[in-house]
């Protein structure tokens, strides 16, 4: 039986999370009684392909502008829709706007990037960097740069969340298979994991909950697969046959 219990505690352990872009657990400055965070993208938008693949079709004769400027605008829904935060993103179109870490502007620009392998990065800019004293944790600045090459419609989709994910304050959970912001995830699919929701939920906590929308959350955040049910429950099972057998 001693095995039994150590074999749970092990497998209960087995739970994986979502980690803080910095040790700082810096956020952006947003709060529940001002919520609004403003995105600035300059309207270039990189060579889209697979046009058809994303929204049901209805962009595949748009032309890359215009469906690049939707699919930034779904991809901060995705952040938005997190019933459990409070935190409101939107994107706007300033053409003069450029990366400039120092302007206070969340920028999101397309540009040629010197490695071919990269699609995309953030560069979160904390307010500590810029005035002695400052809050350290707020993220007064984050602009995205956007490889100006070819991208599919729908990896540029994936890319944009994960970006955004950043500027929320969100890093990579190496071992996480479900979540959007780690990179082992096993599926491209353009939602948030159970874990991504945990952290913006964290960071941004709304302070009413919808109830229903609390209780999905709530019991999807430890990211443990059926799998690790079926070890949890088979010493169980073992140790009620054996019982039987006595
Ligand atoms: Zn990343």
């Amino acid at each position: 039986m001693k095995f039994h219990i150590l074999f749970l505690l092990l497998i209960s352990t087995k739970s994986y999370g979502w980690v803080h872009i910095s040790q700082l657990k810096p956020k952006l400055p947003a709060y529940s009684s001002n919520d609004t965070i403003y995105f600035y993208w300059d309207g270039v938008a990189p060579s889209i392909t697979g046009k058809d693949n994303i929204f049901n079709g209805d962009y595949q004769y748009a032309p890359d502008s215009e469906l690049m400027y939707q699919i930034l605008r779904q991809a901060v829904t995705r952040w938005n829709e997190v019933e459990a935060s409070y935190l409101n993103m939107q994107v706007e179109i300033d053409t003069d706007v450029v990366s400039d870490s120092t302007d206070s502007l969340n920028a999101i620009v397309t540009s040629s990037l010197e490695s071919e392998s990269i699609a995309a990065y953030a560069l979160p800019r904390y307010l500590g960097d810029d005035n002695e004293g400052a809050d350290k944790h707020l993220i007064h600045d984050c602009d995205i740069t956007i490889s100006s090459g070819t991208v599919s419609a729908n990896d540029l989709y994936y890319t944009l969340i994960h970006e955004i994910g950043h500027c929320v304050g969100l890093g990579h959970p190496h071992s996480n298979y479900g979540a959007l912001m780690g990179y082992s995830r096993l599926s491209r699919m353009p939602s948030l994991g159970a874990d991504d929701i945990a952290g913006i939920s964290y960071i941004y906590p709304a302070e009413k909950l919808d109830v229903e929308n609390f209780k999905v959350f709530c019991s999807t955040v430890s990211g443990a697969s059926p799998y690790s049910f079926i070890l949890f429950i088979l010493p169980l099972f073992f140790s009620l046959c054996r019982k039987k057998e006595d």
